[in-house]
């Protein structure tokens, strides 16, 4: 039967038109390949270039996914990558507002140290990138009545002591302007939403947990490095029992359905991907 089977709901962005920023790597990356394979057409944004255009081309041919240099502290490049969307496709239905930083140190510090430049960097890139994100994909969406709007916050904006204070703080601030906007754009027909993961092995957590544990950035080829940061990954941190560890693709999955019509009537909401951790 078609339930068993699931073809009619595989595809359940199908005709849709999305921009995803931070999509070169890790969250925005898998959630830019399961977009794609629920039927979307994806823009893929991001600074690292190489890396962004080799994960498009990955997707299949630039009707399908295309890479656009995008840096989300620049407001204009965050309206371009938005224009592009609409110029190539003639509409915005989803965006993802994902990209993010940590900042300087994942490592502890106490606040009396609190670096007020890394403060701003983190800030301009995990809220007021998401800010005008949010304000160009209205732009797009709030004239069409329609449209979803998808920001990355962490459980680090929701757990104070989980993460540095720049990146904690503006983890919490995303959904709070998730909040706003979802105020505002109910009415026009626009949802907005967060997502909050917990700790996944991308380039950002493995990094984090290199310096929790005082390893040096990255010592390629160094297979016991990886092993143990893997482990700590699948066994400390975010094994959720019964073997569940959390991936991208499970940050990946929700924002399908956040952004598909199965969520027509959730907005405003802050859904975390956590196994649990913040509840606990
Ligand atoms: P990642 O480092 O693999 O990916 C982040 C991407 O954002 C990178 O490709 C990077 O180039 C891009 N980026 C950074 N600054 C940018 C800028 N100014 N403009 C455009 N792109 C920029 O890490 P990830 O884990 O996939 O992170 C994605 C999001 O998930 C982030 O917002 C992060 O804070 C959040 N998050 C991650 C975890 C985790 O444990 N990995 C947990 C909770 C939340």
């Amino acid at each position: 039967s078609r339930f068993l089977s699931g073809s009619s709901d595989s595809r359940r962005l199908a005709g849709k038109v999305a921009v995803i920023t931070g999509a070169a790597s890790g969250i925005g990356k898998a959630t830019a390949a399961e977009f794609v394979r629920n039927g979307a057409r994806v823009v893929l944004a991001d600074v690292q270039d190489e890396l962004g255009r080799a994960a498009a081309a990955d997707l299949g041919g630039t009707d399908t996914a295309c890479y656009t240099r995008c840096d989300v502290t620049d407001e204009a490049q965050v309206a371009a990558a938005v224009d592009l969307a609409v110029a190539r496709h003639g509409r915005l239905d989803i965006m993802f507002n994902n990209a993010g930083i940590t900042g300087g140190s994942y490592a502890a510090a106490p606040i009396e140290s609190l670096d007020m430049a890394d403060f701003d960097r983190v800030m301009a890139v995990n809220l007021r990138g998401v800010a005008a994100g949010i304000k160009h994909a209205a732009r797009a969406m709030a004239p069409r009545g329609q449209g979803c709007i998808l920001c990355t916050s962490s459980t680090a904006g929701a757990l104070a002591g989980s993460g540095p204070h720049a990146y904690s703080v503006s983890k919490t601030a995303v959904v709070g302007m998730v909040r706003s906007a979802a105020a505002e754009l109910a009415a026009r027909g626009v949802r907005v939403n967060a997502i909050s993961p917990y700790a996944i092995a991308t380039s950002m957590g493995a990094r984090a947990v290199r310096e929790m544990l005082g390893l040096p950035p990255r010592n390629a080829g160094d297979e016991e490095e990886e092993e143990l940061v893997r482990r700590v990954f699948e066994e400390d941190f975010n094994e959720m029992g019964g073997g569940v560890v959390l991936r991208a693709e499970d940050v990946a999955r929700a924002a399908v359905f956040l952004a598909s019509d199965d969520a027509r009537y959730i907005t405003g909401h802050n859904l975390m991907v956590d196994g649990g951790f913040s509840v606990a």
